[in-house]
């Protein structure tokens, strides 16, 4: 008690927290800064994951066919090459199995508390501390890294009678793998990037399948295939190459910015290849019709699939077109009347993903909650700091999607912007950092002027980039690296910086720390 009292006095009256450092979620953003905190020879922190097992997006999407459609050599941490994969878009069990190697190899695994969903995390501007209920507990911590995960919380459609279906139902990433399929008739609403993936995998055992499809998506071929035991071994003895394959993918990948922000005609060389892909595999010209897109290519997710198309021409799928008026007790009645029963209804809906915290998760200084700070549309400084949130970092937050690339290497970025704020903490001995609300008005005006002329806000289609006012507060609008240079370096003097010692505001300085 005396020790406290004594140690409290030295600190100038500052709490001492129960750790520096809160991480929330164990995907690879939050698993990503772990390791590279203990790789700085930081301990002092802790990782809360609201679910049983670590993994993030990559435990909770489970659905068949589940895999990566980014090529794995460049869907992984710079610092963990893995020259394992056996396929050039590995199957989500690959990358599941490729976290759990991180969390033993870096000796994550004390550090993680599972089943402890943070249910709220709130600031303390006298003490600068972040107070969180944590699986039902309560801890503080300095900072809270939040690596929520931008698609985590599943959307459903809005269509009248949802709630009265009475046979099986799911949502994609909630995949009920104790529904069997085999001889059920089928809905599947949706056919995005998930629903791609799971139809092919379904479509051979079910009776019928009835496919509704709002929006046709672009699709290109997928260029996957297994890396053989003889390559993987080649990876293992000779890394370089493996890197060389890492950067060529990453520049590859790269060029594709040139359409999406530079010059959004350059997408007609793409949109080329897509409608030889639908050509060539499907024969008939009706459901050719029906599957070619009538907005600009890259407008929303480009999709990759090999056998998405062919499944569409199997005699027992029905690619529905018309939409849906009503869902009923027993199945669902069509935009043109027509009533369908089914015994199971699977939504490939995707996420809530312009929402990316959920009301009454996050408050900040004056107990304000982060959603009502975003009452004109999500945004943040650098995808990553909100003023009015101290000491609070949003990993894969506003603006840092991609349509392009890996979000690994955004959160890469990421990382070592947040390390350089907690560096900044530590060294000068403060008490909090917030980012001053003129720097990231700036940040975002410019963001957004450069956003308006790229192809997801004037292709002609409606995605999830932009939000119900049509504000796009999802993708980063430039190269990757562009991001990466923007974020190397923690520029303290566009922070409100808050001494431990003391009750003021630090003046603003030019270097970083
Ligand atoms: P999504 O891409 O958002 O697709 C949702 C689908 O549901 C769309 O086809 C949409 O139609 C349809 N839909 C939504 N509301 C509807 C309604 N009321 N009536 C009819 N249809 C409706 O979701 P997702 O497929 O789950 O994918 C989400 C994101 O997750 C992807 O874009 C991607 O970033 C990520 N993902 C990544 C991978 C990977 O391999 N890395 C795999 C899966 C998913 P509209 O197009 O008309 O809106």
């Amino acid at each position: 008690m005396c020790a406290a009292i004594a140690e409290e006095i030295l600190d100038g009256g500052a709490a001492a927290p129960d750790h520096e450092i809160a991480i929330i979620g164990t995907g690879f953003a939050g698993l990503g800064m772990a390791v590279r905190l203990k790789q700085q020879g930081r301990d002092d922190f802790v990782i809360f994951e609201r679910e049983p097992e670590i993994g993030g997006t990559w435990y909770l999407n489970h659905y068949p066919g589940c895999a990566c459609d980014v090529p794995s050599h460049l869907y992984s941490f710079s610092f963990e090459p893995n020259p394992d994969w056996t396929r050039l878009f590995a199957p989500q069990p690959e990358i599941r199995a490729y976290l759990e190697r991180c969390v033993d190899k870096y000796g994550l695994r004390d550090h993680i508390r599972l089943d402890s969903e943070v249910s709220e995390a709130r600031f303390d501007e006298d003490t600068g501390l972040w107070h969180l209920r944590a699986g039902g507990r309560s801890v503080t911590a300095r900072s809270v890294v939040a690596g929520l995960g931008p698609l985590t919380r599943p959307a459903y459609p809005d269509i009248p009678g949802i709630e009265r279906f009475r046979g099986e139902t799911f949502h994609s990433q909630q995949w009920d793998h104790d529904c069997d399929l085999a001889g059920k008739r089928v809905a599947v609403i949706g056919t995005g990037a998930s629903a791609i993936q799971f139809v092919p995998q379904i479509a051979p055992d079910v009776q019928r399948l009835h496919l509704f499809q709002r929006t046709p998506p672009w699709i290109m071929p997928k260029p996957d295939h297994p890396i053989g035991r003889r390559m993987r071994k080649r990876f293992r003895r000779r890394p370089g190459r493996q890197r060389f394959l890492r950067r060529f993918i990453y520049w590859f990948l790269e060029a594709r910015v040139l359409g999406f922000v530079v010059s959004p005609r350059l997408m007609k060389l793409m949109e080329h290849q897509a409608r030889r892909h639908l050509r060539r595999q499907v024969p008939d010209p009706v459901l050719r019709e029906k599957l070619t897109p009538d907005y600009t290519l890259g407008c929303k997710r480009v999709l990759i699939s090999e056998d998405y198309y062919p499944t569409l021409s199997r005699e027992n799928v029905d690619l529905e077109t018309e939409g849906v008026r009503e869902i009923t007790e027993t199945g669902l009645v069509t935009g043109d009347g027509r009533e369908i029963e089914v015994d199971v209804m699977i939504f490939g809906t995707g996420f809530q993903a312009t929402e990316p915290v959920p009301r009454g998760m996050i408050f900040g200084r004056g107990g304000r909650d982060i959603v009502d700070a975003w009452a004109d549309g999500v945004e943040a400084y650098k995808g990553t700091t909100v003023s009015g949130y101290p000491n609070f970092y949003l990993m894969t937050g506003p603006n840092t999607g991609l349509g392009h690339s890996s979000m690994v290497f955004m959160i890469e970025s990421q990382i070592e912007y947040v390390l350089g704020a907690l560096r900044t903490l530590r060294r000068r001995d403060l008490k909090f950092l917030d980012v001053r609300p003129e720097a990231q008005r700036e940040y975002n005006e410019w963001l957004q002027a450069r956003l308006a002329g790229t192809i997801w806000n004037t292709g002609g289609c409606r995605s999830w980039y932009l939000d119900a006012n049509g504000k796009n507060v999802t993708l980063w609008p430039g190269f990757t690296w562009q991001f990466r240079l923007m974020t190397r370096r923690f520029d303290a003097a566009r922070y409100e910086r808050a001494p431990l010692t003391a009750g003021r505001a630090m003046p603003v300085a030019t270097n970083a720390g």
